[in-house]
């Protein structure tokens, strides 16, 4: 079995917040393609890596989100795919301790597949696959797919993953909360999702973003009753405010990890942030569950 598995049936594990959140207190500009600075600021992506390590984070994901070549082309970066995501891994495993974790992040192509959109399903197989395999040469210790609001792409990208071997994949949807319960953009409810993801052999079952920690809580408990595969949770730092364009997330980490807490005893065995999360909700959530290194 691998570490990350093992180490999950001891205890929870801590995965890291937001990484974009951090990089926009950096300096990322609107607009700027983040895994750039894979490749023109590492150090400053290495730092913000090591200060999740440092707060207790077990895993940290890379900054590699938006690195398929996809996604990269609606930034002229698609040539760039393979040296940012190999550098982007290196980065995090760089700030990696040993006995800890290195996830390489996979977002989704932010296009509609066919029929609603141009996007072929081998197309966007094979552009998850290659950024896996970018990611395993840089030195991934698994894959993390994230953020997905298509269960029909969510799979696309686990069955490329899935081809790598034996590296385990993480495979998270993004849902909505509707009076009928939890659902994805497309429409895509959590028992659907929980199955096909199980077929195709995914080693840890998520969902992360759109959801604050206290909607989290209840769709831990769905998705508990789904599956008795590993639980990755990754809720928001509460529901958003936009004011003046600008859009902040009001929680604070106390309130985060208070939650998170009631997310473990829900039946998460797994738990992270995502936007709106910096270190300050990490390390929280690791003294609030009580989570020895
Ligand atoms: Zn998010």
């Amino acid at each position: 079995m691998h570490a990350i598995l093992g180490l999950a049936g001891k205890r929870t594990v801590i995965f890291d917040g937001a990484m974009g959140t951090m990089l926009m207190a950096a300096g990322l500009k609107a607009g700027e393609s983040p895994e750039l600075w894979d490749i023109e600021k590492p150090s400053l992506v290495t730092d913000i890596h090591r200060k999740y390590y440092e707060t207790g984070a077990d895993a940290v994901h890379t900054n590699t989100f938006g690195g398929n070549a996809i996604k990269l082309a609606d930034r002229g970066l698609a040539d760039k795919m393979e040296q940012i995501n190999v550098e982007g891994a290196k980065l995090a495993r760089k700030a990696c301790p040993s006995g800890k974790f290195v996830a390489g992040d996979m977002g989704p192509t932010g296009k509609l597949l066919k029929p609603l959109g141009d996007l072929g399903i081998e197309e966007a197989e094979e552009a998850f696959f290659r950024q896996a395999q970018a990611l395993a040469t840089g030195g991934v210790d698994f894959i993390s797919i994230e953020t997905m609001y298509s269960l029909e792409e969510a799979l696309a990208a686990l069955r490329a993953a899935k081809r790598l071997g034996d590296v385990p994949v993480i495979a998270a949807l993004t849902f909505n909360r509707t009076k009928k319960g939890f659902f994805t953009m497309m429409g895509e409810g959590v028992n659907q999702a929980v199955s096909a993801f199980e077929k195709a052999g995914a080693d840890v079952i998520a969902t992360n973003c759109s959801l604050g920690s206290r909607d989290m809580i209840d769709l831990t408990k769905e998705l508990r009753s789904a599956t008795g595969k590993p639980l990755l949770i990754q809720p928001n730092a509460g529901k958003p405010v936009t004011q003046k364009g600008v859009t902040s997330y009001q929680q604070t980490p106390a309130e985060f990890a208070q939650d998170g807490r009631e997310i473990r005893d829900s039946g998460a065995d797994m738990i992270g942030g995502c936007c709106g999360t910096n270190p300050d909700f990490i390390k929280a959530l690791v003294q609030t569950l009580g989570v020895l290194p």
